[in-house]
């Protein structure tokens, strides 16, 4: 097992992978920027070294200075948690080429699925189901209309580098379609360097379910359940649950099959995520595989039982994984709602601030994995969300009523949050009856904010 860990992230994620190195009796490295030295990971850690000023190029996606810190504390692996370096391919074959275990896949299979328009072209090749759209690339707007004429519209214009759903344009209409192709286009350049674009059919009111894989270095490859991950805005989860009201059981043992010959194509290692869009007939298609631990693992954690952190550290060390396909259970049910520190009233506006107070909620079948603390400052440098509420319950309906009162609990002074809108929703009986899709919130926003109004007028 590995020595000393160098955790390279921030936020609650660093402290989620700190609290599995404890327990494993691993010792562990932060590394920060000076905008986080007062972060709770740092305050955790073992050691913590600043690796320079705020913006995220200069620090947490400063490869030389995360493997220096590295070497100098004498480090025998890193885990990246998720966004920044995560899936970085160079960096997983540098932290490698510097004598340290990449907690996560190879750079090879990193590069292979990072390119959603190569992933796609390999899913196809093995028979996992994509959505019709462009053979590989598509480079100009004339193109692109030439290939949305052929496939019909509503398309989806995407990001081949693209995620956390920038770089992504919707066309309902011809004659949109080539002005918004550039912009995507220009997007993609501004976020991710690369302007590589393809084209799919837009799947109208689909579900967005994706299965947790974990695969070890000996070619066990095991699913651990579905996540549906349906309530999102601009592309965005914010909600997600398990198991999907959407499957049956048929249904998820073949969309489960999918994606473990999704990870044995990709020649997978470590825990990923293979993302499917579920239309409204029950056809579901490939859209994209993470690379990486996601943010809502918690509740599949929650059901299944196992720590997936756990798993990864004790994967990349090379031990067998802890649980073989006929022994992975999901129980009950389990439901995560993501804090932000944003404004739904004033278009989601970040809020970065000072946490005055905080109290976090307790009792049975709650999780708070968050970076805050009372007297804790948001900087606004990074991302938004702060905390993620996670309740578990026999079943759904529990699960709804526990995050309600979970969410009612919840109190935090000083900025603004997202919370109740998340509240409203628990309440909304689209999403209470579970037949809602990756519409429900675009749909439904004015009617929550409505309510939301209504809630802070009686409070005055
Ligand atoms: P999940 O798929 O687990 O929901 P997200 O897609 O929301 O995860 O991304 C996880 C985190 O990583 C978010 O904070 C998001 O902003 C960030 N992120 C995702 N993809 C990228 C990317 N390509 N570049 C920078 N940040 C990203
Ligand atoms: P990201 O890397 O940003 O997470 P994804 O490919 O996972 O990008 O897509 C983000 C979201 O966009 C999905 O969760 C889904 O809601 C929506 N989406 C992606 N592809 C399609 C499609 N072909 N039809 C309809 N919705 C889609
Ligand atoms: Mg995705």
């Amino acid at each position: 097992m590995f020595k000393r860990v160098l955790v390279a992230n921030r936020g609650e994620i660093a402290v989620r992978v700190l609290r599995a190195c404890r327990e494993l009796c691993i010792s562990t490295v932060a590394v920060y920027s000076t905008a986080d030295a007062d972060s709770l990971h740092v305050l955790f850690a073992e050691q913590a070294v600043c690796i320079g000023p705020p913006r995220a190029a200069d620090s947490y996606l400063n490869v030389d200075a995360i493997l220096a810190v590295a070497k100098a504390t004498g480090c025998d692996a890193v885990h990246p948690g998720y966004g920044f370096l995560s899936e970085n391919a160079d960096f997983a074959d540098a932290c490698r080429a510097a004598g340290l275990a990449f907690i996560g896949p190879s750079g090879d299979v990193i590069r292979k699925m990072g390119n959603k328009a190569a992933a796609r072209a390999l899913m196809q090749s093995v028979g996992v189901p994509v959505v019709p759209g462009s053979d590989g690339r598509v480079d100009t707007a004339e193109e692109a209309q030439e290939i949305a004429d052929r496939i019909g519209y509503p398309v989806l214009i995407t990001a081949a580098a693209g995620g956390g759903g920038r770089g992504m344009r919707r066309v309902y209409e011809r004659a949109q379609l080539q002005d918004l192709f550039r912009e995507a286009r220009a997007e993609s350049a501004a976020c991710f360097g690369s302007d590589e674009m393809y084209l799919e059919k837009l799947i109208l009111e689909p579900r967005h379910i994706e299965f947790q894989i974990m695969a070890d270095q000996h070619g066990n490859v095991i699913q651990l359940g579905e996540r549906d991950c349906s309530v999102q805005r601009r592309n965005q989860k914010l909600l997600e649950e398990t198991p999907s009201h959407a499957l049956t059981n048929e249904l998820r043992e073949k969309m489960g099959a999918a994606a473990v010959l999704a990870a044995r194509a990709a020649g997978y290692e470590n825990a990923g995520t293979v993302e499917f869009v579920l239309a409204p007939d029950k056809q579901f298609y490939f859209i994209e595989m993470n690379t990486r631990i996601q943010v809502e693992h918690p509740i599949t954690e929650l059901t299944v039982g196992i720590d997936l952190v756990r798993e990864q550290i004790r994967v990349a060390a090379g031990l067998p994984l802890s649980r073989r396909q006929d022994q992975v259970r999901q129980r009950g049910h389990a439901m995560e709602c993501r804090i932000n520190a944003e404004d739904p009233m004033h278009g989601f506006a970040p809020c970065p601030g000072k946490a005055d107070f905080l109290y976090f909620p307790g009792g049975p079948g709650v999780r708070i994995d968050t970076c805050m603390y009372s007297g804790y400052e948001i900087s606004p440098y990074y991302d938004s969300m702060v905390a993620k509420v996670i309740v578990q319950a026999p079943t759904r309906l529990e699960t709804i009523r526990r995050m309600r009162r979970a969410l009612e609990e919840l109190t935090i002074d000083g900025l603004g949050t997202n919370a109740e809108l998340m509240h409203q929703i628990l309440y909304h009986p689209v999403f209470v009856r579970g037949n809602y899709s990756t519409a429900f919130l675009d749909e439904h926003l004015e009617t929550l904010l409505a309510w939301i109004k209504q809630v802070e007028e009686a409070e005055g």
